[in-house]
Formats: C-alpha cells, structure tokens, sequence
C-alpha cells in the first residue's frame, strides 16, 4: 500500500460576500476534488488548534504527525535547509529580503525592486567576502529566489531569542536586532546580525550592480533584511518513526526544509515554481513517478495561498481549478485499488483578510478501505458533515500510516 498527501497551501476560505457568501472552493469546477470527497472519508480539520492561525513551517510540521506546538523551533532554519543550506544543530538561521531603503534607513521597498536572481546573486558573492569581527563564529548568506535570501550562522552560543529586523512594511525605520531574552547567547547573536547588517550596508551601497541599477532608475537592493531566527527542530524523522520511505513534490523552500528535517527526500520538478505560473501536469506527473520507489509522497502546492494574500478569488478559483485538473490526472494514473490519497490544506488563507486565518480546513482520503461517508464534494462545509468529524494536523499523518499498514500498535 501507499499513500500521496496533497497539500494546497491557503486554499481554505472564509465565505465572500460577492460570491454569495461561498467560498472560492465551493465555487469552483473541481470534479476530481469532488471523487475524492464522494469516494472516500472527509473531516475538518485544524491543523495546529481551533482559532489558531497557522503559519506554512508550523502547518507541515503538523501534516507530518509533529506536534508542533512542542517542536517548531523558528522559520529561518527551516526555510536555509529547503534552500539546500546545510544547519547544524546550535546554528541560527534567518530568513532575508533583498530591500531598498533612504539615508535614513526609511524601508522604501521591502523587495527591491523584486530584484532579478542574476543581480542578487552577484550582490551575494561580494557579501559572502565580510568578515565579522568574532572569529569563532562564521556565516553563510545565500540569494534563493528574486529578492529573497537566508542567513545562517554557525558557532556556539547563539540564540533564537532575537527580534527581526524587518519592520514588515514600508515607510518605517529598519528595526535593530534586539535580544529578546536577558541570555549572554541572545545578546551575542543581536550584535553578531546587527554588524552584518551594516557590514553587507556599505559593500551593497558602494556595489557596481546597485550603480547599474540607479542608472536604469530601478530600485537599489541596499540594505538585506532578517526575520524568523529559527534553528533545526527536534524530530525523529519519519523513516525511523514509521519504517517508511517518502519524498516531497513541491517548490517552496518553506516546505521542502520541513520535510527535509523530517527525513524524506526532496524530488526536484522543472517548471514546478512555488508560484502560480507553476506546471501543474509536471508535478502530477512527477507524483505518479515517485511513488514507484516510495511508500508515500507529499505533494504541496503553493500558488492558491499567494493569490489569497493578493486578495484575488477570482484567480484563486482559477487555480482551484487547475488543482484539480493536476488531480484528475493522479486518479488516472496511480493504481487505486493499492493507493491513498488524503488532499487538504495546510490552513484557510482569507482573501478578506488577505492573512491565514485560524478556520478548519476541509479534509478527505480516498482508498480501498476507507469507511466512506454521505459527503458528495470537497469544500470547507460539506467535508464538515465527514466521517473524519474534526481531527488536528498531526492527526492525518498516523491515519495514513495505519491505512498502508505503518503504524504500530499501541498497548499489547
Ligand atoms: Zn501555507
Ligand atoms: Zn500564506
């Protein structure tokens, strides 16, 4: 037996009043949603508690059977190992923006510009070149996508306790690093990220490609930016937990790094972006593949949840279809009578609000020996009248197992 768990990132929604108080999901053409929902057993669920807004890192820890209430540790690490970083217990890792900020350190654009990966990655070879004044500690800053980058530092007696420094939004001063505890180890990294900070300043400032940038009246990437001091989290990877073998389709570094940590592999699609350009038939396809040398495969998709935070549902129900299309294409190819499949998502992302919301998320997992229930269709309404009822995040992960004869007994 095996199993596919199909992660749509924020594809989850409140009702709308311009769609007649429906949510995108409901609204959608999404006929092979649909199949699973009518075939199999459906819930609700939340991923970390009811009420509780869940960040990605924090959703898929949970979707991998963490209880992440105990184990999320930070979102920088986790996003440094699904960039192909290495972090090692001890270090700290950050996530960094690229932005453009005044003389008096004013945010003008948090992305600069989104700055092109050729122009970041020739600013990130002159920072790679700064030394700091603490020997014992060294760092490596690496350019991912456009204006993003992450930040590690590697040494002992660094904290996560530190503030960000990215204010979040524009028209207001770059914060300062601030220990957040009264540790020597928080008062440490501060000093140690604040003095990188101006360090990478001056080599940005004086940088041949932020001239050419000036010139070409674009907005110079001068200043990079840090949040989400995190470090590697605590877990017992999947394969020693269950005895299982999986690997993880998807694009954004967020995800890959959790399952990375987690113990599976990461499965590398072309055309697969993390955006809503991405090729839906490719990672279908590459599912389809996987699954041939592994007990069970994550597949996360991430577009819905950036046209949610853009406020579009008119694109979020667009992609909603397209979803379903890469499905229908998973249906017809994998072999059901050994198969499961579960899709969900990962927490609602409102198109209100434009934020992750702390509302239940639809659930449903197809396969030959579910108990189906009386639900006919994949939203968030109608899988709240499931079999599942309402379960937590880290609940689906030993469902599955137990489904493909992974889990263990409990008690003798
Ligand atoms: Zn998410
Ligand atoms: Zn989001």
């Amino acid at each position: 037996m095996k199993a596919i768990l199909i992660i749509a990132d924020g594809m989850a929604d409140r009702p709308i009043k311009e769609l007649n108080w429906k949510t995108p999901l409901e609204i959608a053409n999404k006929p092979s949603l649909n199949m699973i929902a009518k075939t199999g057993v459906c819930g609700i669920m939340d991923l970390i508690s009811p009420g509780i807004p869940p960040g990605s890192d924090a959703a898929t820890l949970a979707l991998l059977g963490y209880d992440a209430l105990k184990v999320y540790s930070g979102r920088g690490a986790l996003e440094a190992i699904g960039s192909g970083l290495e972090v090692f217990a001890g270090d700290v890792a950050f996530r960094c923006n690229f932005a453009t900020v005044n003389e008096k350190r004013i945010v003008l654009d948090r992305r600069a510009g989104r700055i092109s990966n050729e122009d970041a990655a020739q600013l990130t070879r002159s920072l790679e070149k700064v030394k700091l004044k603490q020997s014992h500690v060294k760092f490596t800053f690496k350019n991912t996508i456009q204006h993003r980058a992450v930040l590690v530092l590697h040494g002992s007696k660094l904290s996560t306790a530190v503030s960000d420094s990215d204010p979040g939004k524009t028209g207001v001063k770059v914060s300062e690093i601030k220990p957040l505890d009264k540790s020597p180890e928080a008062k440490q990294t501060a000093n140690i990220v604040n003095e990188l900070m101006n360090k990478f300043r001056k080599v940005l400032e004086a940088h041949p490609i932020n001239k050419k940038r000036i010139e070409s009246k674009m907005p110079t990437a001068n200043f990079i930016l840090c949040r989400g001091a995190g470090k590697v989290p605590n877990i017992k990877p999947l394969p020693q937990v269950y005895g299982v073998k999986g690997t993880c389709i998807g694009a954004a570094a967020l995800v890959k790094g959790v399952c990375k940590v987690a113990g599976l592999d990461l499965t590398c699609v072309k055309g697969a972006t993390g955006t809503p350009q991405t090729d839906f038939m490719a990672k279908a396809k590459a599912t389809v593949q996987a699954l041939e040398a592994n007990d069970f495969v994550i597949l996360h998709v991430k577009a819905m949840d950036v046209v949610s935070h853009d406020g579009d549902y008119k694109q979020k129900i667009e992609l909603i279809e397209k979803f379903d299309k890469m499905i229908s294409h998973i249906l017809d190819d994998v072999d059901l009578d050994v198969t499961y499949i579960a899709v969900t998502a990962d927490h609602t992302t409102s198109c209100i609000t434009r934020d992750h919301e702390g509302d239940p998320v639809p659930v449903a997992i197809t396969g030959p020996q579910v108990r189906r229930d009386d639900v006919m269709k994949f939203d968030e309404r109608a899988c709240s009248k499931g079999g599942l009822n309402r379960i937590r995040g880290m609940d689906i992960m030993p469902i599955l197992m137990n489904f493909i004869g992974k889990s263990k007994k409990f008690g003798a």
